[in-house]
C-alpha cells in the first residue's frame, strides 16, 4: 500500500534525510587506506546518535551493522567488519540510513580510496549521473516507468549494466514501503507518479555482467564476475515544485 505524506510531513523526513546525508558525507571523509569497514559503521553511529538519530539499518530484518558498507565487487548489502581493510584503489559503496522522530532517510554514495582506473572511474560517474537522471523524471504526472527508463537508458548509453533483481522503494516511517521503483523501465509505464510520493531512486550498475552471487553471510550480494560495481542513492519526495530531495545537508 502506498502512503503518501502530506508537506509538514515531508517536511518532517527532511530532517531523517539531513542526518541521512551528514553521516553519508562524515564517513566518505573518513575513508582512508587501512581504515576497517567496521570503524567507518562506527563513524556513521556516532554522528546520527549525537543528533539524536537512530541508525535505520541497525537490526532491519537482523542487519548486525548501523551502515552497508560494499566494497569492488560487493554491489550492496555488505556487513561491516573489523578484520576488512579499506585499501588504495577500492570503490567504497556506503548506504546510511537515520531515524528522526520515527522518519526514515535513506542514501547511498560510492566513493573511490585514493586513485582508481579510469573505467572503473567512469562507471561511478555514469551510475551517479543516471540517479540524477531518474530523479529529473520524478514529477507530477510522469510515471514510475520514465524514472526507470532514464536510468537503464544512461546505463545502455555506457554500455554498463543496470541489476535489476535489486530495486529503489517508497520511504516513510518505514524504511522500505511500495511502490518498488525499478531501474529499468518503458518510459510512460506504471505507477503515474503524485504530490507526497516519497522514494529512494538507487541505481546500482555493473560493468560488464549483471550476474550477481549471495555472499555466504546472507547478506552481500557480488558481481559473479568480480569486476567492481557502484550505487548511488537519494531519497527524494514528488511535489507540484518538482523533485525534492531529501536527503541532503
Ligand atoms: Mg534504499
Amino acid at each position: 500500500m502506498i502512503k503518501l505524506k502530506s508537506p509538514s510531513q515531508i517536511q518532517a523526513m527532511e530532517e531523517a534525510g539531513r542526518l541521512s546525508a551528514k553521516a553519508l558525507r562524515i564517513v566518505g571523509e573518513t575513508i582512508e587506506p587501512g581504515i576497517s569497514t567496521m570503524e567507518l559503521d562506527a563513524c556513521a553511529e556516532r554522528v546520527i546518535r549525537s543528533e539524536g538519530g537512530i541508525p535505520a539499518f541497525k537490526g532491519y530484518d537482523g542487519f548486525p551493522g548501523s551502515i552497508c558498507c560494499s566494497i569492488n565487487d560487493m554491489i550492496v548489502h555488505g556487513i561491516p567488519r573489523d578484520d576488512y581493510f579499506v585499501h588504495e584503489g577500492d570503490v567504497v559503496s556506503i548506504d546510511t540510513g537515520a531515524i528522526v522522530d520515527g522518519w526514515v532517510g535513506d542514501n547511498a554514495q560510492t566513493y573511490a580510496c585514493g586513485e582508481i582506473p579510469n573505467d572503473v572511474k567512469h562507471l561511478l560517474e555514469v551510475t551517479e549521473q543516471a540517479m540524477w537522471n531518474g530523479i529529473s523524471q520524478a514529477i507530477v504526472g510522469n510515471h514510475l516507468g520514465d524514472i526507470g527508463h532514464a536510468v537503464e537508458r544512461t546505463a545502455k548509453d555506457a554500455k554498463f549494466k543496470v541489476i535489476k533483481y535489486l530495486v529503489g522503494h517508497g520511504v516513510g516511517r518505514d524504511m522500505h514501503e511500495d511502490p518498488m521503483v525499478p531501474n529499468y523501465g518503458k518510459a510512460g509505464d506504471g505507477l503515474q507518479l503524485v504530490e507526497g510520493l516519497v522514494i529512494a531512486i538507487e541505481p546500482m550498475f555493473t560493468m560488464k555482467s549483471a550476474k550477481m552471487v549471495q555472499c555466504k553471510d546472507g547478506w552481500g550480494i557480488k558481481a559473479k564476475d568480480h569486476r567492481p560495481s557502484a550505487h548511488f542513492e537519494r531519497t527524494i519526495a514528488i511535489t507540484t515544485d518538482g523533485p525534492k530531495i531529501l536527503t541532503k545537508e
